[in-house]
């Protein structure tokens, strides 16, 4: 069977510093993550934190990576550049990414999409219920046709993304916006999701439709991608006639 080799990467912050969080992911939200994918068969599954050197993400790293999974709030911006170009071009030769949540302010998410990423929120612990709406789509796979997060921030549209390659959910919530919550972009060689659900003070990443999503995400990431293109001037197949 082939491996898929997952690299969570959490920024694990919040869950050191902020009591209601260190409550529900007292490892991190990262190990949460991590924890569901390890029972995967197919997945070898490893995790890295903002605090390591070079955030976890060496250039050895993510050469062994062929997806990566990143949560990010807080700390965006201590972020190295220079991390940051390293995996926007891993990205591109055809490394998955999956960016949940608060990861659409994340430095390689905007540069990947090349807009604001923004979007209006409000943190009540609403109900939110996420809608598969590209049933065919294989990161649907297993999942009902609805189902709900009883608490989370809302996260509300117009979301400054460009227009998603496939959207696979959207989200409702109980104050009445909607969203675009699950969205594939390919890029380069690459394939990227962005996911919506995972605020940091409630047992999202815990849900087994959320796991399912994630665990989906990355077989679809790591999708085989076929025979290296090649650029540039080539010589003709073919014999070329007199000109
Ligand atoms: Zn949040």
């Amino acid at each position: 069977m082939r491996q898929v080799r997952v690299l969570v990467w959490g920024e694990f912050v919040q869950e050191r510093t902020e009591e209601a969080v260190a409550r529900v992911y007292p490892r991190g939200i990262h190990e949460a993550i991590a924890e569901h994918l390890r029972k995967q068969p197919d997945m070898v599954v490893r995790t890295a934190t903002l605090d390591e050197p070079e955030h976890g993400l060496s250039e050895s790293v993510l050469k062994d990576t062929d997806v990566l999974i990143w949560w990010g709030h807080v700390a965006h911006d201590k972020v190295s550049d220079h991390v940051v170009e390293r995996v926007c071009r891993r990205v591109l030769e055809g490394m998955g990414l999956i960016v949940l949540h608060s990861a659409h302010y994340s430095k390689p998410f905007r540069r990947l999409m090349g807009t604001s990423c923004s979007l209006k929120w409000r943190e009540a612990g609403e109900r939110e219920r996420i809608w598969v709406v590209a049933p065919w789509h294989p990161i649907a796979e297993g999942l009902p046709e609805h189902f709900e997060l009883e608490h989370e921030e809302m996260y509300g549209e117009y979301f400054d993304i460009p227009p998603p390659d496939e959207l696979v959910f959207i989200s409702w919530f109980e104050g009445g916006e909607v969203f675009r919550s699950g969205c594939c972009f390919y890029r380069g060689r690459g394939r990227i999701f962005y996911f919506r659900p995972g605020h940091e003070t409630y047992p999202t990443y815990y849900n087994p439709y959320v796991r399912k999503v994630i665990e989906n995400a990355v077989r679809w990431a790591a999708a085989p991608r076929g025979p290296e293109p090649r650029y540039g001037m080539v010589e003709p197949l073919e014999k070329l006639g007199k000109r």
